[in-house]
């Protein structure tokens, strides 16, 4: 079924070694903890696989900032690690200058917190919230749950599940009584990019805020957040950022917004002055007012790696790798899985796809529960998707190729 010499695995698994020999990113795959056993990890855009430096800076926080320094660290480092952290998050991977990000909490409560504040500051005369239905179910239950509060109308946009939002799409939505627009800047299951800038631009001469989700963009697309004049943004950083299961997520409010943004949970560390302990609520300045509770410090700290890391070989070269792998996927499912009924479900433009190639078949949800027996480890997604996650820094060519032979010998023995 795959061919004859020049399509089969032979000569996949051949291709994946001379793409890898030449990687210019290819040093990057020792610096990660090694996963004995595993024979592909397609997962990163879910998990991210954690640096050794990482492993390193998680015992030394252990070791001394916790166990030695002890309260003293929060003085000497922790106070500000939330503002500290969303800044280098923000001029490496963001394009945001400094004091518009900050880490902390959940990516769902970030959303929350954003979101009502956007709601809030828009006001009842513009009372329409924008979303998407494919966007990521958290995004969508927020949303729900906000409209629920307070009143505010959601306004669906139903984009191509293979595709995602348009320019066009979002406008036809927007009206004078748009609020607040939330969108994902990668789709969740198609990869997607969102038009950033375009649909920024048309939705400002409309009025209207935006939040955008860089939960499958942060580390893998640049946003340029400043240079686009975006409101606001949320994004996780256990995915492409390497921080580890239950990292916080990130918040970034444009500058020109703080005075006017407050957002609703309220507690002492978004404080302007947190050890008073006075009566009342004041917000902190800037990005400290939407810090709510004390951060999470632990899983904080290894968020700071993969960023360092992605500064030093430069988001344009990590970008550049995940359009390369996706591209490597897209080739390889026509010569050697085309024929079984696979289709490719992300775009096929390059400029148009994120850091995932998600596959469809029939008898793929058999397939994955299979892979991951054999210790190759992709996503699935309803109903019959196999998403491969593509994490420049950690995956290899050869990985990618090992699991679409393994994929090609499971829809074979039939
Ligand atoms: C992964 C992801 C989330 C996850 O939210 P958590 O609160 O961290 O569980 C939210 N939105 C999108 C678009 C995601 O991809």
């Amino acid at each position: 079924m795959s061919g004859g010499r020049g399509t089969g695995p032979a000569a996949l698994r051949d291709k994946a070694a001379a793409l890898d020999a030449t990687d210019p990113l290819r040093h990057c795959r020792d610096l990660y903890v090694p996963a004995d056993g595993l024979v592909a990890y397609l997962d990163g855009n879910s998990l991210g696989r954690p640096l050794r430096a990482t492993a390193q800076r998680i015992t030394n926080l252990v070791a001394h900032d916790w166990g030695t320094r002890l309260i003293r660290s929060w003085d000497e480092q922790w106070m500000d690690l939330p503002l500290r952290l969303g800044d280098r998050i923000g001029e490496v991977c963001l394009g945001a200058a400094a004091g518009q990000t900050v880490v902390g909490d959940s990516t769902t409560v970030m959303l929350y917190k954003l979101l009502r504040a956007a709601v809030a500051a828009a006001g009842p005369e513009r009372p329409e919230i924008v979303v998407d239905t494919e966007n990521f179910p958290t995004d969508r239950y927020v949303a729900q749950g906000i409209a629920d509060e307070t009143g505010a109308r959601l306004v669906w946009v139903e984009p191509d599940p293979a595709k995602g939002v348009t320019p066009d799409l979002v406008e036809a939505a927007l009206t004078e009584r748009t609020g607040v627009v939330l969108l994902s800047h990668v789709a969740y299951k198609s990869a997607w990019i969102a038009d950033l800038p375009e649909i920024t631009r048309r939705l400002h001469d409309a009025g209207a805020l935006v939040l955008w989700d860089l939960c499958h963009s942060v580390g893998v697309v640049p946003s340029d957040l400043d240079e686009h004049d975006v409101d606001l943004a949320v994004g996780c950083t256990y995915k492409f950022l390497g921080g580890g299961p239950g990292a916080p997520a990130f918040g970034y409010v444009a500058a020109r917004h703080h005075e006017r943004l407050r957002q609703p949970i309220q507690g002492w560390m978004g404080h302007a002055e947190p050890f008073v302990m006075g009566p009342d609520y004041r917000p902190g300045a800037g990005m400290r007012g939407f810090i709510s509770g004390t951060p999470p410090v632990l899983g904080m700290v290894g968020i700071e790696d993969t960023v360092d890391l992605i500064e030093s070989v430069g988001l344009d070269a990590v970008r550049d790798k995940a359009a390369r792998l996706g591209r490597f996927v897209i080739e390889s499912v026509d010569e050697l899985l085309a024929g079984h009924g696979v289709r490719v479900t992300s775009p096929l433009v390059d400029e148009q796809r994120g850091g995932h190639v998600t596959l469809a078949h029939p008898r793929f949800r058999e397939v994955y529960r299979e892979l991951w027996a054999q210790d190759v480890v992709p996503d699935f997604r309803e109903p019959d998707g196999i998403r491969l996650g593509l994490s420049p820094l950690s995956t290899s060519y050869a990985e990618v190729a090992e699991a679409l032979v393994r994929i090609e010998a499971l829809l074979s023995a039939g």
